[in-house]
């Protein structure tokens, strides 16, 4: 990050109002994060959160996990409680959605019929489940898990079950495959691609979590091209999935994770420069000074990927919402975190910190088919990335290092005999 880009981004600051009325257009985690921080950072105006959801903000990685296996519910998994919501003294118009945003007027207005004059607008808008294609889906047991109270309906469908049909080996796909197979569900996983994760994950991670889930009893397909899902013939309560060559396969319903599709077109519609993602700075500034955006729909530059990306993390959901809201009220901390993400699966915790590309040499600390492995991608004798299984500590110290941009040596890296330290 340039201090050009910092002054860029204080002068067009300097040269507006100070805010008194500050509109976010969703109420998920980022958005969640951008209240409590205005408030915390002493903004006293009126902030007023539109979101179409009935829930105030809360956390999503448990709804594939704890919530799907009914040992979590709304109290559990909330940003903030009732209590300390209305103590930050937010107009939440729930549920409700806005509809456009006019910019000459500063305006947004919502489905409802209402509006609102902002001086500074945080979009926050999030994303929606990928829905498979209508030509392919001839049934109504299909299901997509995005929101809370979807993950409660799939919870219950799930534990009523005795087979599910998970399409879609990412993710979504996996974390559903691990609680189906913990409450005693079979599951299949049909992925097309011929790797499970292969965007995030190098092919030998990809391959540790295909045994993970075949040990664990799942029937995982992959390069399974899904040709028709339809109601079972003699059953109409259940499905028939069919595939390109010819082979069918019957489950009581199918839950697609087939990734997400950011919620844009209010920005685009209202001009708003969108690339995959509403394109902002680091500060979360959009190109319009007014307005911001943060979290899963937005597109940023990451210091440390070195290009744009639009993440989808719980850890980018919170800092880059931090970020935004700061540079609200004219304090510049870029956003600069290395990308974070995690996943649970059965007794696996796994961790992606940093840069990991599909074709990277990776060097291997520990024992990856025992479960315990720390692998390094390193370039000019630092570390880029870091892949953590079951490791959390040693991944908690990699990032040290790598803020530090420390250089390390191969030898003792890979030597699990050597504490790293
Ligand atoms: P995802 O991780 O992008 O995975 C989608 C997978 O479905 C990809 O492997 C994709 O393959 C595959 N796919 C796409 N179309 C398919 C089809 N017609 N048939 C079979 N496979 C198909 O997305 P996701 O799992 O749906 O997750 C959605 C979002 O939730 C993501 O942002 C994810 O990061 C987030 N999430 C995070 C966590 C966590 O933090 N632990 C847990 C769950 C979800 P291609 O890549 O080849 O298209």
């Amino acid at each position: 990050m340039t201090d050009a880009a910092t002054e860029k981004a204080q002068a067009a600051h300097a040269g507006l109002e100070a805010p008194r009325t500050i509109v976010v257009i969703g109420g998920g985690q980022a958005a969640g994060w951008v209240v409590k921080t205005l408030r915390k950072e002493g903004f006293d105006g009126r902030l007023v959160m539109i979101a179409d959801e009935v829930h105030l903000p809360y956390e999503r990685p448990p709804l594939s996990k704890a919530v799907l296996a009914g040992e979590a519910d709304i109290d559990t998994v909330r940003l903030v409680k009732p209590d300390d919501f209305d103590a930050l003294n937010v107009e939440a118009w729930q549920p409700d959605c806005a509809s456009a945003i006019d910019r000459e007027q500063r305006i947004v207005r919502t489905q409802s019929g209402r509006d609102v004059q902002y001086d500074r607008l945080v979009i926050a808008t999030g994303g929606a489940a990928r829905k498979l294609p209508d030509a392919l889906v001839k049934t109504s047991h299909v299901t997509y898990l995005r929101t809370l109270d979807e993950a409660v309906a799939l919870g219950e469908r799930l534990r009523a079950s005795k087979r599910v049909l998970v399409v879609g080996g990412g993710w979504i796909g996996l974390e559903v495959a691990a609680t189906a197979r913990k409450l005693g569900v079979d599951a299949t996983v049909v992925e097309g691609a011929p790797r499970l994760c292969a965007r995030s994950l190098p092919p030998m991670v990809s391959g540790f979590l295909l045994e993970l889930h075949r040990a664990n009893g799942v029937d995982v397909r992959l390069n399974a091209s899904l040709v028709k899902l339809e109601d079972h013939p003699h059953d109409a309560n259940r499905i028939r999935a069919t595939f390109a060559d010819g082979s069918t396969l019957d489950a009581d319903f199918a839950v697609a994770g087939i990734g997400l599709t950011p919620h844009t077109a209010l920005a685009e519609a209202a001009g708003v420069k969108v690339d995959d993602g509403i394109v902002v700075d680091h500060f979360g500034a959009t190109d319009d000074p007014r307005i911001f955006a943060c979290g899963d729909v937005a597109n940023h530059p990451s210091a440390w990927l070195k290009r744009r990306v639009r993440l989808e993390s719980w850890a980018n959901a919170q800092n880059q919402a931090i970020s935004t809201a700061k540079a609200l009220l004219g304090t510049f901390e870029p956003y600069a975190d290395i990308p974070w993400f995690w996943s649970d699966q059965y007794d696996v915790n796994l961790q992606i910190l940093g840069d990991i590309p599909g074709d990277a040499q990776l060097a291997v600390r520990g024992d990856l088919p025992g479960k315990r492995a720390t692998l390094f991608h390193l370039e000019d004798g630092a570390i880029r990335g870091v892949i953590a299984i079951n490791t959390p500590r040693e991944l908690k110290l990699s990032r040290k290092w790598m803020n530090q941009g420390r250089s390390i040596d191969l030898a003792t890296l890979t030597d699990a005999s050597t504490a790293l330290a």
